[in-house]
């Protein structure tokens, strides 16, 4: 294969766009859910958790407690041992209460779809509002998570982002509006399966040619 070494940040993001365009067109969110609240309360439970022990979690909430009306009528000690086992939770126990009752006050008993407002509730972040609005409306808001920052920085689609927001800000300025929401998804997965923290699988990568941090490696 022949690496393109010279490529133009454009050039960059578009074989990586296009390959994922074309291996991988059904990206989406690993955390199992039917409808808005049910990917609200997932989301804010996944932080700094893994999706899989999410899924594990959520199927007793979601019983118990069906959606925001029903949620905002939990008490602490009820709801605190359905979420005992996954990180964080009794401040987790707290947001999901707490966001159910301003869902309630503050907004008729309907999510809000708009980053504005649901940074507003309690327990969620840039962050988790990116990620509802993207996948429940494709909104182009791009989550940064550790996975998407350090994917982007690696490949070179970021350059000296130093946080979140700095990698978020360029991203979103490079994608195509009508991409970013699924392009959240395919950083996601190519981190979590290919592009891993410690040792990258680079062997195994379709992204070499495009690559800085590949480039570099093999450079040396
Ligand atoms: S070539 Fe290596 S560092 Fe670059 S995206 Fe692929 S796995 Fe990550």
């Amino acid at each position: 294969m022949r690496y393109i070494y010279s490529m133009t940040k454009k050039e960059r993001y578009q074989f990586v766009l296009n390959y994922f365009e074309t291996h991988v067109p059904q990206a989406e969110t690993e955390l199992i859910y039917d409808n808005p609240y049910q990917l609200l309360v997932a989301v804010i439970l996944s932080a700094q958790c893994t999706d899989k022990r999410v899924n594990l979690t959520t199927p007793a909430i979601f019983e118990k407690y069906p959606d925001i009306p029903a949620l905002s009528t939990a008490t602490f000690d009820e709801l605190f041992p359905l979420i005992r086992s996954i990180s964080y939770p009794n401040n987790k126990t707290k947001h999901l209460i707490g966001m159910a009752n301003m869902v309630m006050d503050d907004f008729n008993g309907e999510i809000p779809i708009t980053v504005p407002e649901l940074v507003k509730l309690p327990g969620v972040g840039r962050k988790t509002a990116n990620v509802i609005t993207s996948v429940i409306d494709h909104q182009p808001n791009m989550a940064v998570d550790t996975h998407v920052f350090r994917v982007s920085a690696r490949i070179g689609l970021t350059t000296n982002a130093k946080t979140p927001l700095q990698a978020e800000l360029q991203l979103i300025k490079n994608i195509p509006k009508d991409k970013v929401h699924i392009a959240h998804h395919w950083l996601i997965l190519h981190g979590r399966y290919i592009c891993v923290a410690r040792s990258p699988k680079c062997g195994e990568c379709a992204l070499r040619p495009a690559c800085k941090y590949y480039q570099k490696i093999t450079a040396a």
